[in-house]
């Protein structure tokens, strides 16, 4: 049930026709039970009718997060309140939250997806699954519980916080697979390393992370201070939660779970979609979805597809990892920046611990880049001059490799707050009017 081949590897052509089918029952089922879909497929003149082929997707009109925070909480809601079975919300991490209900069919097909996305992390019964994500309306917590039980996995709800606690179960109960966000998992090993607890001596060898950005460099990280394998997940409340896109062993790219969620690159200045292979931001069509369906849903996220056949089998298209969302994109110096691409430059620095904040000030008219990052203890200790050396050969780093002067601070160990679950990576001191 778990690894469903005849979706996994259908061949394309089938799945595109099978994405047709359902692309037209969504917009035909969106436009008679959601008046915010029916006005706006009556403004651009669309019916179901008029999809004679994925091409025409692009004729369809977009979805903002804003669409959904206009409706909150049910607006959007396409099926009565009575078959709402759950109702999550996301997790306001840019603003005010927007919901998100779910007919019987739709938490089941959710579960499904999540399944894959644990099944393809090589986790099976009889592995001890310790769940840190937020147990709650993020949809996060019950989201992977959910996967993980389809699966019958032993599933030990922790939730995030209580780190030492988290680390004490993890022993006691011989925890094989772990499930938070990246941060967090960093934070975890850091707190191991701290009670001496050597996590690579216990049965744990695989985590599931996902819900913010991190960087191939990070993973890298987390496998090593861990001793395990680190896998992916990528999702979002306004599809319904993770399990939208995952990892396989290739560990290269993400699949996408086509045959629910139908995706596209557009550009976001002219939302245009752009040639396969380039990037842009990221829109879905969910295509099973009853109680709030969505059509080209704006994710912001930023990333590139990929159709290719990859070593694992599977057809379903790939994401290349997000390289951040449009909202925390910076523009320094005309040139746009991600803290991702910061952090994957930051991580080949040896003389610093990957805890790292951006913060962005006004200097004159220009906006300033100050990279915060903790040097690791033996260098933070050593001496001024040690500690200019580091941030200027950082500072140097950044500078070499995307041509952008920023300040860099090489803050005391334990300086930068700890993540629990989205880190915090941009803290915008501009003034309001002046962003
Ligand atoms: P919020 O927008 O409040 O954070 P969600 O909890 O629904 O709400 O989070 C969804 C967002 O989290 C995605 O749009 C994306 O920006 C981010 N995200 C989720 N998974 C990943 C991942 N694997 N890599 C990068 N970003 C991710
Ligand atoms: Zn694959």
């Amino acid at each position: 049930m778990a690894w469903n081949k005849k979706s996994e590897c259908m061949p394309v052509e089938k799945l595109q026709k099978f994405q047709l089918e359902k692309l037209k029952e969504t917009v035909d089922w969106s436009a008679k039970k959601i008046p915010f879909y029916k006005r706006k497929l009556k403004e651009a003149g669309l019916t179901a009718a008029d999809l004679k082929s994925l091409a025409d997707l692009g004729k369809l009109p977009f979805t903002v997060k804003n669409d959904l925070r206009d409706n909150y909480p049910f607006e959007l809601c396409a099926v009565p309140l009575k078959d709402v079975v759950r109702v999550h919300a996301s997790s306001g991490t840019t603003g005010k939250p927007i919901t998100g209900p779910y007919s019987a069919d739709d938490l089941a097909q959710w579960s499904e997806c999540m399944a894959r996305n644990l099944w393809a992390a090589g986790i099976r019964q009889g592995d001890i699954v310790q769940n840190s994500y937020g147990y709650g309306l993020f949809t996060g917590g019950l989201g992977f519980h959910q996967g993980a039980s389809l699966l019958g996995c032993t599933v030990i709800p922790t939730s995030s916080g209580m780190t030492e606690r988290q680390i004490t179960l993890m022993k006691d109960f011989g925890t094989t697979a772990l499930f938070c966000t990246p941060s967090y998992a960093l934070t975890i090993a850091e707190r191991a390393e701290e009670m001496r607890v050597d996590l690579k001596s216990l049965p744990l060898r695989v985590g599931v992370f996902g819900a913010e950005p991190w960087t191939v460099g990070m993973r890298q990280e987390i496998e090593e201070r861990m001793g395990i394998k680190a896998m992916e997940a990528y999702g979002l409340t306004e599809l319904g939660g993770p399990g939208v896109a995952f990892d396989c062993e290739v560990q290269d790219g993400l699949h996408i779970n086509e045959d629910h969620y139908l995706a596209e690159v557009v550009d976001p200045a002219t939302l245009e979609p752009v040639p396969e292979g380039e990037k842009g931001e990221l829109v879905f069509t969910s295509l099973q979805r009853r109680a709030m369906p969505m059509i080209r849903y704006r994710t912001k996220d930023i990333t590139r597809l990929r159709r290719e056949t990859c070593a694992c089998g599977r057809t379903l298209v790939k994401m290349d990892k997000i390289y951040g969302r449009s909202d925390d994109m910076l523009i320094i110096s005309g040139v746009n920046v991600f803290p991702s691409q910061i952090e994957a430059l930051l991580l080949e620095i040896g003389e610093v611990e990957p805890q790292y904040r951006l913060i962005v000030r006004k200097k004159g008219y220009l906006d300033q880049l100050v990279v915060q990052v903790e040097g690791k203890k033996e260098v933070y200790e050593a001496s001024r001059e040690k500690k200019y050396e580091v941030e200027a050969k950082i500072s140097g780093h950044i500078k070499g490799m995307m041509g952008i002067g920023v300040e860099v601070e090489l803050v005391e160990p334990k300086f930068i707050a700890r993540s629990e679950g989205k880190a915090l990576r941009v803290v915008d001191e501009r003034p309001k009017q002046l962003r």
